[in-house]
């Protein structure tokens, strides 16, 4: 759905739901008053394409408005996921502790909440900000405030501010926003896969895009070691039918000996949750991912009967209904039963389904 003026790619979304006008209108008077100082763009941690896709696709759009001192960052180590090593952009990533330490204008992407910035929040003190994501459990921190929590994707707030700028697509930028919508829509398979995101999608090809060859780059490329590891992690997979009011639940983890084991990256671990919510039997899912001695990157998925989200939120992270993750300590056994004790709470009455 578009507006007169042929944007708003949010229109679905009633207006108290996300950015009010006066809401985008700040996010362009900051950003202008910001062109001729120092911007810093910052992602959240262990950026998924939408993060990455998002905060590189504006910091496309800042250069052609003239912007200089700029740079994009994320917290933690300054590894960019294989699949995403031909995003156009990435040149202008550095590492956080190089990220200006007293920027004029800071703008974060994909971020639910000021932790998932990592050290790299405190550049929020000073500066003016401008947050851009769509998450419903968003905690509403930083200055300008566009969340939209019935978008697709974080890069559905981009193109509309680039637009609000006067900031034209080209096949760079629409590279990298296409693949921030591609992945956060599961390849335009999930709900939220409005009429309006495919017009978006139908704008950004339009300027050349190959999703053919971007697909398999972003999804379908793996290392032949990846492969070998999920047969592994997938061949110890359990099913909990009693779990969430009998909702059932399905569940598997890795470890970092099994990254070890067959010399892998934690990024080829994110698409194990796929093959894991495939389960005809359970209503949840859930992949258990170490990333410390005993610390596990959780991933969580509904097919609907559980709001996933309130899990990850009471559990200390975010998310949305369908997707949500959160920090679990302990074992993977620890963490799973965790799960398993906030999962009835979670099941939503059929009333309050839309
Ligand atoms: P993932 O399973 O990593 O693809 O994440 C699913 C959703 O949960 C995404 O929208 C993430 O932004 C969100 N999420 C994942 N981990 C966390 C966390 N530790 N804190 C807050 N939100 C998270
Ligand atoms: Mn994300
Ligand atoms: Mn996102």
């Amino acid at each position: 759905m578009t507006d007169p003026a042929g944007r708003s790619t949010l229109a679905e979304a009633p207006p108290t739901t996300g950015p009010t006008e006066a809401d985008w209108a700040a996010a362009v008077t900051a950003v202008r008053a910001a062109v001729g100082g120092r911007i810093l763009l910052i992602c959240h941690v262990n950026p998924d394409g939408d993060a990455l896709g998002s905060m590189l696709g504006f910091a496309l759009g800042l250069r052609r408005m003239g912007v200089r001192q700029l740079q994009a960052t994320f917290p933690g180590p300054m590894e960019v996921p294989d699949p995403f090593q031909g995003m156009p952009g990435l040149g202008l990533l550095v590492p956080e502790a190089e990220a200006y330490p007293d920027p004029d204008l800071v703008v974060c992407f994909d971020a639910a909440s000021g932790s998932r910035l990592g050290s790299l929040a405190d550049r929020l003190g000073n500066a003016v900000s401008v947050v851009l994501d769509h998450h419903a459990s968003n905690t509403r921190f930083g200055g300008v405030q566009l969340v939209a929590p019935r978008a697709a994707a974080t890069s559905v707030v981009v193109d509309e501010l680039l637009t609000r700028l006067g900031v034209p697509l080209d096949a760079e930028i629409a590279e990298c926003l296409y693949i921030a919508l591609a992945t956060d829509t599961g390849s335009f398979r999930f709900d939220m896969t409005t009429p309006a995101v495919h017009e978006m999608a139908a704008r950004l090809l339009a300027t050349g895009l190959k999703p053919g060859e971007i697909s398999r780059q972003v999804f379908d490329t793996r290392p032949f070691g990846a492969i070998r590891l999920y047969g592994d992690v997938l061949g110890r997979a359990e099913f909990d039918p009693d779990a969430a009011d009998g909702r059932g639940l399905v569940w598997t983890y890795a470890t970092q000996d099994d990254l070890a084991r067959y010399g892998q990256r934690p990024y080829v671990l994110e698409p194990l949750i796929d093959s894991v919510r495939c389960a005809a039997e359970a209503d949840v899912s859930c992949v258990v991912k170490q990333v410390g001695p005993s610390e596990w990157a959780v991933s969580l998925r509904s097919k609907g009967d559980v709001d996933v989200s309130r899990v990850a939120v009471k559990l200390g992270g975010g998310g949305h209904r369908f997707a949500a993750g959160f920090t679990g300590r302990g074992s993977a056994r620890d963490v799973v039963d965790a799960i398993g004790a906030e999962l009835d709470d979670a099941v939503i009455d059929s009333d309050d389904q839309r």
